[in-house]
């Protein structure tokens, strides 16, 4: 019995950001302005991002210095324990050793706050007095909420439909650290009132969300819009997981042989996995695994190709693997998966083969998650559920195949707030919902047709 935990000190806290861009395989597209055709000035981004995030956006610097303010309020939680899963490894009789890094005891629940923290900071020091943004299940819109109101900014939460109604316990959240909560698509925004007029019933989708926040922000002088995955700035605060990760592997004295993530913008997945990524590039055997839900399966069956972030089509045109900015996926339990794009940098290193991608349905992923709470100490988000049910297969696999194998992934979430998404599974009212391939046809079909040659 028992588990191993790795901790660091708090003087170990990373002091910079890992920024992969200085180190890619292959050159990243960039985002393309869909007024000119042109990639994207810090000029275009300067009304909806504060300067200091636009810089880091597009910065090539390899590392990226972490401001003192910032690392004190990440402190509070950080940095995050590494821990075995003992428990998990003895009732799957496997070989493997597997461990998670613990995002879950952040405040808000989750690795968003390693972002949030960071974009508030930004934000205060320019004089912004406001930030809007979307959420999906919440997770996000909790994350921000928190830091805005540590940094005394005020908060505007855009969120999506299905989830401010399955998900009440996150609006709380969000409204205890003084954010504003609408269930979006709103009555507030051009966006949101078109999407009203043409689909009344309409579930909300986090393409619809997004549009709504952007416009606030582009609107309202003193606001700024804030993204809580996909973009690269965001990403590179994410890498501070795979940073610490890398110092208590030291410690535990293994050397991973597998990583793995949950992907819905990519996020977590890429922060945990980026600063790992050289050594793969120099020649080490490593395998990433990125996993998504078949009801929104971005990597596994969406093209590799520009599009835009949102439904209105007002944010720049990114190349990612891509569902189409019409999609709108079922109401599935993992809100946080439910995204029809991907992170560019994540889609980039998926094209190159560097990371695989899988896709898994509902009833596995809570079977592995129930596994998870029955054998160690958290409930998982469902979300990441996804990605324990890649390290349940990959640790039976080497119980096959008798390899000693060492799995690593990120714990993204507790589930505290989704115990009604577990409770559908344990009733069997869950489908395995597959989401038609007629369907992405048609959301595809209606992909800008822009491309940019990089060559
Ligand atoms: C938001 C969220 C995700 C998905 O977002 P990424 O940007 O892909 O990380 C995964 N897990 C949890 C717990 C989340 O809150």
């Amino acid at each position: 019995m028992g588990q191993s935990v790795f901790y660091l000190k708090q003087s170990d806290l990373p002091k910079q950001w890992y920024n992969i861009q200085a180190d890619l395989p292959a050159p990243l597209y960039p985002p393309i302005n869909p007024a000119t055709g042109k990639p994207i000035s810090p000029d275009d981004l300067s009304p909806i991002f504060p300067k200091g995030v636009i810089e880091q956006e597009m910065t090539q610097e390899r590392w990226i210095d972490i401001p003192e303010p910032v690392r004190e309020i990440l402190k509070i939680w950080r940095p995050s324990p590494l821990v075995r899963a003992v428990n998990l490894e003895k009732a799957l009789n496997t070989p493997a050793k597997i461990f998670y890094k613990d995002e879950s005891l952040s405040p808000a629940g989750s690795h968003k706050p390693n972002t949030a923290v960071a974009q508030a900071y930004y934000n205060k020091i320019e004089g912004v007095k406001r930030i809007s943004t979307e959420t999906g299940a919440g997770q996000w819109g909790s994350a921000l909420a928190f830091a805005t109101n540590l940094f005394g900014l005020q908060c505007t939460v855009y969120m999506v439909r299905v989830s401010y109604e399955q998900k009440p316990y996150r609006r709380t959240l969000m409204h205890l650290w003084n954010g504003e909560v609408f269930s979006s698509p709103t009555d507030k925004t051009d966006a949101g009132r078109a999407v009203r007029a043409k689909t009344p019933d309409t579930l909300g989708s986090l393409g619809i969300a997004i549009s709504e926040a952007v416009e606030d922000a582009a609107k309202h002088p003193d606001t700024k819009y804030s993204l809580g995955s996909v973009l690269n700035h965001v990403i590179m605060h994410q890498t501070i997981t795979g940073l610490e990760a890398k110092l208590q592997f030291e410690m535990a004295g293994v050397e991973p042989d597998i990583l793995i993530g949950c992907a819905g913008g990519g996020s977590n997945v890429a922060g945990f996995i980026f600063p790992f990524v050289p050594e793969k590039l120099a020649g080490k055997k490593i395998q990433f695994i990125a996993t998504e839900p078949t009801a929104c399966p971005t990597l596994t069956k969406g093209p590799f190709r520009y599009d835009y972030g949102d439904t209105a089509c007002l944010t720049p045109l990114m190349k990612m693997y891509t569902l189409g900015h019409n999609f709108i996926p079922s109401g599935i339990h993992a809100g946080g998966l439910r995204y029809h794009g991907m992170s560019p940098l994540v889609s980039l290193l998926c094209n190159q083969k560097l990371i695989e991608a899988r896709a898994y349905s509902q009833n596995p992923v809570f079977e592995a998650a129930r596994l998870f709470a029955q054998t160690e100490r958290v409930i998982p988000a469902p979300e990441t559920a996804h990605a324990i049910k890649a390290v349940v297969d990959e640790a039976v696999r080497c119980r096959e195949t008798g390899e000693e194998k060492t799995i690593g992934f990120l714990l993204s979430g507790h589930g505290h707030f989704d115990l009604y998404s577990y409770d559908k599974y344990m009733e069997n009212a869950l489908e395995d919902y597959e989401h038609p391939d007629e369907a992405i046809k048609k959301s595809i079909s209606e992909l800008p047709d822009i491309d940019y040659s990089i060559e």
